[in-house]
């Protein structure tokens, strides 16, 4: 991927304007490497298209092209938004001026010439880099009715960048209105926000503004939600599950996610007994998590994955006394190692100790591949020639077969075959 320097180099070298624009100029000035790089031009698509025949158009925009990875657009104002999703039509401008207008936040609004170091600031971009605030650029009030995503945008940069939220652009958010995006990008951006690296202020900030209620009132209900001081000093279960998010640094979505919604079952299922409980709050959980996930269509491998993670969690005071066989099942599951860092974020953002997270990692460290997974004594087969009947059965005494292998029980084929045997002839064993 070019750095920018090269095409706007080109560009100008063809007698057009051409700056690098946005979020590359925003993370440059802030020293952090760049994601990707947006360069703006008064060159139009034509012309682009001919300065690099291998530009290739990008798909939704209206005439963005893409060159050795970077995104080249005209400048362009936009149209009327009618929808409070996108514009209806763009017209191009010539100039970068008319151009910065149309942009979300004022630091999301600066170019740079990266050749000369040369900056243009018609936003006033500069000073709130400096001063960490993120600002919309005009009427905030106007430029969330456009586009309502940027209320989850400017709370994702307020977040990622650790800045405050201008208080006028804090009060412009407008939470009902973000019912009018799709799920799908308010999942991308909350996700975003979660696994960006400063997730907690993402929570917080959703919550300032009204967005959480709306989008996640499963999480808002947590708030208040008291715990056991014995077991949880730090507080409630949404204190609770901002520490973890603040230990969490940039994530993986679905541990993220599962670290958000691990205790989301308990807000429904607190009692007052001996103690302050929350009896079946995994499985309670689990389920919610489906259904705040499929809500927001997230896909069914993220869906399925969280789903684990939320309701496994609590098995871990069980781990030293688990048998083999269920050690080991639980150690070898696809997701075990997200698990397991959600487990010891829990136990760090609370009362817990590092106990059974460090024999958890002691057991993984010294169990061969061959002793969590064996090479199967016996298989559906051998079952099948003992006069088993295919069915059900078949697969219930194969797994009881591994049960026993795991467990040390069983070490060659003819053990297994015998014990095979034995069970058949049993009256009603499985
Ligand atoms: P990052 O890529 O790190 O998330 P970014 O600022 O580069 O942040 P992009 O979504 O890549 O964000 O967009 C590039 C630039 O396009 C932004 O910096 C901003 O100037 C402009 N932009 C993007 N989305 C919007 C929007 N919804 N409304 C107005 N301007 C936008
Ligand atoms: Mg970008």
């Amino acid at each position: 991927m070019d750095d920018g320097s090269e095409i706007t180099s080109a560009l100008r070298a063809a007698g057009y304007s051409a700056w690098l624009v946005g979020g590359c100029v925003r993370d440059l000035l802030l020293g952090v490497p760049p994601k990707d790089y947006d360069v703006a031009t008064s060159a139009r698509p034509a012309d682009i298209a001919r300065l690099f025949p291998h530009a290739i158009p990008v798909g939704a925009h209206f005439g963005v092209m893409l060159v050795d990875g970077v995104e080249v657009a005209t400048y362009r104002t936009d149209g009327a938004y009618a929808d409070g999703r996108r514009p209806e039509s763009i017209q191009y401008e010539t100039n970068p001026a008319a151009d910065a207008q149309r942009r979300d936040f004022t630091i999301n609004g600066l170019f740079l010439n990266p050749v000369t170091g040369e900056i243009l600031d018609f936003v006033n971009g500069r000073a709130d880099l400096a001063a960490g605030i993120i600002r919309a650029i005009g009427d905030p009030v106007a430029r969330f009715a456009e586009d309502h995503l940027r209320m989850l945008r400017a709370v994702r940069f307020a977040a990622r960048l650790n800045f405050q939220l201008d208080p006028a652009t804090l009060a412009a958010v407008d939470p009902i209105a973000i019912r009018k995006i799709s799920a799908e990008r308010v999942f991308a951006e909350l996700t975003r926000i979660l696994t960006d690296g400063n997730a907690h202020r993402g929570l917080e900030l959703l919550d300032q503004s009204g967005l959480l209620a709306e989008l996640l009132p499963e999480i808002k209900a947590m708030q208040g939600v008291a715990q056991p001081p014995e077991y949880h000093p730090e507080g409630d279960v949404w204190v609770h599950t901002l520490g973890m998010l603040k230990l969490l640094g940039s994530a993986e979505p679905a541990l993220a996610w599962g670290v958000l919604l691990h205790d989301v079952g308990k807000p429904v299922t607190q009692t007052f007994s001996d103690r302050i409980r929350f009896n079946g709050h995994d499985r309670v959980g689990s389920e919610m998590a489906r259904v705040i996930l499929s809500r927001l269509r997230a896909s069914s491998d993220l869906i399925e994955h969280v789903q684990y993670l939320v309701a496994d969690h609590m098995r871990f005071p069980e781990l030293p006394k688990m048998k083999p066989s269920t050690l080991k099942r639980f150690l070898r599951a696809e997701h075990f190692r997200s698990l397991l860092a959600l487990h010891r974020l829990d136990c760090l953002g609370g009362g817990g100790r590092l106990g059974t997270y460090e024999f958890a990692q002691h057991q993984l460290a010294n169990l061969a591949p061959d002793e969590l997974r064996p090479v199967p004594l016996a298989t559906g087969r051998d079952v099948l020639a003992l006069g088993v009947p295919a069915g059900p059965r078949v697969g219930s005494l194969i797994r009881s077969l591994e049960e026993a292998q795991l467990n040390g029980e069983l070490s060659t084929r003819d053990e297994a075959l015998a014990w095979l045997t034995q069970q058949v002839s049993a009256p009603t064993s499985t």
